[in-house]
């Protein structure tokens, strides 16, 4: 299971992050850009992400994931296309020299969090 050590990754970028700001600001929602190139299923991301943040200052926040579908461009036919399954061939000559275009992705793209109230 890779998604066990890539969440845990998450986890700890998205810790270092909330380090910075004030204390007892809340976590409430981590927005994830994730590519299908990657080949991790996001159900799976979740999955590990709640389990990691059972407990921590991480608690009680969400993972909300962005999925990507692979674009790539056949070197062949000079094609676009979207990747719809998990095989690396061009759908249309069948060529497997292809440039990925997008859904490599794998990026933090947003932390929402609630500030402290003053004096609180
Ligand atoms: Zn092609």
């Amino acid at each position: 299971m890779h998604e066990l050590a890539v969440t845990q990754e998450i986890v700890r970028a998205v810790e270092e992050e909330m380090v910075k700001l004030p204390a007892r600001t809340r976590l409430v929602k981590v927005n994830l850009l994730l590519g299908q190139l990657t080949g991790y299923v996001p159900a799976s991301i979740e999955f590990c992400y709640g389990a990691l943040t059972e407990s921590g200052p991480l608690e009680g926040s969400r993972l909300e994931i962005d999925y990507r579908l692979g674009r790539v461009r056949c070197k062949k036919c000079d094609g676009e296309f979207t990747l719809d399954g998990p095989y690396f061939i061009c759908p249309a000559c069948g060529g497997r020299d292809l440039t990925v275009l997008n859904g490599k992705e794998l990026l933090i793209t947003g932390l929402e969090v609630e500030e402290p109230e003053e004096g609180a």
